[in-house]
């Protein structure tokens, strides 16, 4: 058999099912290549092995008795440590929750556990999932596999890395900005955000809460289809899931092209890489070449969905992270009273780009700038959604880059605004809701891998999921994988 961490999550429980392997088997062979090169890739905070051999024995004995509990069992995955776990450690990359040791699951850790999944470890990221490189982890820099002098994108840069690295079979990101799909198209795997509602937030360490998403990194379609529907789902711990029907993704992907109409993005062309750009064209060709017709999309506020974001993410962030006072969790500083403890507590505890936000935002909230700042972003954001919305009645899905560029070097955007640049084409579905994906559509001429961005109408993951399947399945890029050695 194959070296088993090169096989995509269904054709693991294929090789379970029929005898050809044992989920402990490819489990020891995952936590054997984590102790060989994850120390060049530095993709884990933690590596739970203790909780993942139990778990693949629990499945080993399933699979023996002829009843798995479905195609994700005894499938290894790693989850980005924004996510509780009970009884593990769950930083969000930030020195103020270095030892918080959270006492329930995520439900999406749940609804995981609950379908056999192996959890080999929690994965690294950008502090409180604030950048796009995951150089903002207070713990450790994380290496793009593909070049480990570059970054894997941010800030889901461990979950992504592990999969593209073959240190994780699946994983779960999360995206507010563009977090899971821009990590995507950086490492060569599939990204999915899925609408805003659709998964469960709760257990999720809240950064901007009406923009979070948590969703799946895969090593091809199919399995993120797989992931979405073993955690979408209404769940009454999260008022703002939504109750809406979860399809059975992997049963349509096969469907095709035939009869869909794709808008193709147009996009103000000045900074991108020109290697970007020729491959999106390409890809809509392949696009065409099955089936599709193809019209050209604006969005015209989407120009603006970036200063919207900027504006609107450190706002709620501001607030969601008012929380860490000291009391409550995590670090505590020394102080000689409430204020002085609290006020040393955040100043030892948060990293200069979180506080650059928590600062950012409790401006555009103060009395006198609330209108200019935070009421005129969201209005933009409505604006933006309507565009989506008049876009939609004439086509089914929306094709660009993921991103303006490839993966940069660890150190190249030191500048915050460059940074910021980063999540142009991201960012505009998380202020609208919408759903998207990033899916390998080829490769720089420095060989660094480029993401095909896809973006559907609300709750309408399974024809995003239908498109990228058919591009992939016409495609080879996923046979070309980085060597870590
Ligand atoms: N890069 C964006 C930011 O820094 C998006 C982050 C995210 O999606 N979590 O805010």
């Amino acid at each position: 058999m194959t070296d088993p961490t090169r096989l995509t999550a269904h054709e693991l429980t294929d090789a379970f099912r029929s005898g050809a392997a044992t989920p402990s088997a490819v489990t020891e062979a995952y936590l054997g290549r984590i102790a060989k090169l994850d120390g060049k890739v530095r993709a884990y905070l933690t590596v739970t092995d203790g909780r993942a051999r139990a778990a693949a024995a629990a499945s080993d004995a399933r699979y023996r008795a002829g009843k798995p509990l479905g195609p994700l069992d005894g499938v290894p995955i790693s989850y980005k440590d924004v996510l509780s776990t009970r009884g593990v450690k769950t930083t969000c990359g930030s020195r103020i929750l270095e030892s918080w040791v959270p006492p329930f699951d995520a439900t999406v850790v749940t609804r995981l556990a609950a379908a056999g999944v192996v959890p080999l470890g929690k994965s690294n990221m950008d502090e409180f999932a604030m950048g796009s490189s995951t150089e903002h982890s207070a713990f450790q820099l994380t290496a793009n596999p593909w070049d480990l002098a570059r970054v894997p994108g941010g800030s889901s840069g461990g979950p992504a890395a592990a999969v593209a690295g073959d240190l994780a079979a699946i994983s779960l990101g999360t995206d507010t900005g563009g977090s899971i799909r821009q990590p995507g198209a950086f490492c060569g795997i599939v990204g999915m955000k899925p609408t805003y509602g659709r998964v469960s937030r709760y257990g999720l360490v809240a950064f901007a809460s009406s923009l979070d998403q948590i969703g799946p990194f895969a090593k091809d379609v199919r399995d993120a289809a797989l992931v979405l529907r073993a955690i979408a789902g209404v769940d009454p711990a999260d008022a703002t899931s939504v109750d809406v029907p979860v399809p059975d993704y992997a049963a349509s992907l096969g469907e095709g092209m035939r009869g869909l109409r794709v808008g193709v993005l147009e996009y103000d062309t000045a900074g991108m890489d020109p290697d970007v750009q020729r491959a999106v064209t390409a890809a809509i060709d392949v696009l065409k070449g099955l089936g599709a017709t193809t019209q050209a999309v604006t969005l015209p506020t989407a120009d603006h969905g970036l200063a919207a974001y900027y504006i609107i993410a450190p706002a709620e962030a501001s607030s969601n992270l008012a929380r860490y006072d000291g009391v409550k969790y995590g670090l505590r500083a020394l102080g000689k009273d409430l204020i002085d403890m609290e006020s040393r507590t955040r100043a030892a505890g948060f990293g200069a780009e979180v506080k650059r936000r928590i600062m950012l935002g409790t401006y555009a909230l103060s009395s006198g700038y609330y209108d200019a700042y935070y009421g005129k972003a969201q209005k933009v954001r409505t604006l933006i959604r309507r565009d989506f919305d008049a876009a939609f009645e004439h086509v089914d899905v929306i094709v660009g880059p993921t991103t303006p560029g490839v993966a940069f070097k660890h150190g190249e955007k030191e500048d915050p605004l460059a940074m910021y640049l980063n999540d142009v084409f991201t960012v505009p579905a998380n202020l609208s809701g919408n759903p998207g994906i990033s899916v390998p559509c080829g490769f720089s001429t420095s060989g660094l891998p480029i993401g095909l961005h896809l973006v559907g109408r609300a709750f309408d993951e399974a024809t995003i999921l239908r498109v990228a399947y058919a591009y992939e399945q016409a495609t080879t890029w996923r046979t070309r994988r980085p060597e870590l050695a």
